[in-house]
């Protein structure tokens, strides 16, 4: 950025022109220099003509050229919106996506129709992450026992930090799948995840935003993308209560093979496709 820029309007004309010729959103700049200044959009925009201190200016050229290489915004403000509310991200965690919040809206719908008022709702989030899913949950319905599984230690970190600045009972526990709990023999109403499901030959399409900086263990399942869902298969009877409920999140086009694999597996269920707002397949309940 060139020493004769001062103002925050400067720095954000700077920050738009340098972007653009790295082929990334030019507004992503005010982003930035929101979370550089602490500021709320409008905040920023009343103080276009202030001066930009030294060290601001120093932090904002750096989150600006960041950005400009690749890395998502929110990892390098630390955080993205999920249902209304702040989760602190990092790259040992997804960030958490629109079309997860659908898989929780869903959800808690059809929890509400299908269990009792008084009964206690027992619900797991298996691959939890940063604890989106299994946090909002248990603040929308706070009647639910919610209980949050990874495979990644520090992946729960993320998701107990979540937790505890959102100030939401939920319980972690750190293991493969569903294994600590067929070991414990624990059985959930309600069991719901947001599993890996892109095939890894889809890497070469995918943007390196995602694919640089995301956690592939989060991301690749295989060569059709449906590894995690096969291996819920074999363990997921043994968990589950009847009645009992499963939503899975899924790849757009894997909503009918999943439905199958469900089928496989409880030859009495009802089971659904349900598709997002942009009208793609996004859950089997
Ligand atoms: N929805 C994510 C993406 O498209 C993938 C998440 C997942 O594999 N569960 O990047």
């Amino acid at each position: 950025m060139s020493s004769s820029v001062r103002k925050v309007y400067e720095a954000l004309n700077w920050a738009s022109s340098f972007l653009k010729e790295y082929g990334r959103d030019a507004n992503a700049g005010e982003l930035l220099l929101q979370h550089v200044l602490q500021m709320s959009r409008s905040q920023l925009f009343a103080s276009l003509r202030d001066e930009l201190s030294g060290d601001a200016f120093t932090a904002f050229e750096k989150a600006v050229k960041q950005h400009a290489e690749g890395m998502p915004i929110q990892y390098i403000i630390g955080s993205e919106e999920f249902y209304g509310r702040t989760f602190l991200v990092n790259e040992e965690v997804l960030i958490p996506r629109p079309e997860t919040e659908e898989l929780v809206y869903h959800t808690l719908r059809k929890i509400q129709s299908m269990f009792p008022k008084d009964k206690e709702v027992h619900v797991v989030d298996v691959g939890t992450g940063s604890g989106a899913i299994a946090i909002t949950m248990k603040l929308e319905e706070p009647r639910l026992q919610v209980t949050a599984t990874d495979i990644a230690s520090p992946s729960l970190q993320v998701a107990r930090r979540n937790a505890q600045a959102l100030e939401a009972d939920v319980q972690f526990i750190q293991g493969d799948l569903l294994k600590p709990f067929i070991e414990a023999g624990q059985q959930f109403d309600v069991l719901l995840s947001n599993p890996p499901y892109i095939p890894d030959a889809d890497r070469m399409e995918m943007s390196e935003v995602v694919t640089e900086h995301e956690p592939h263990r989060a991301l690749f399942a295989g060569m059709d993308g449906l590894d995690f869902y096969r291996r819920f298969m074999e363990e997921l009877p043994s968990v589950m209560s009847i009645p009992g409920l499963i939503g899975f999140e899924v790849g757009a086009g894997q909503g009918e093979r999943v439905a199958e694999l469900l089928r496989g597996a409880f030859s009495q269920a009802e089971v659904s496709v349900e598709y997002d707002i942009n009208g793609k397949d996004r859950m089997v309940f």
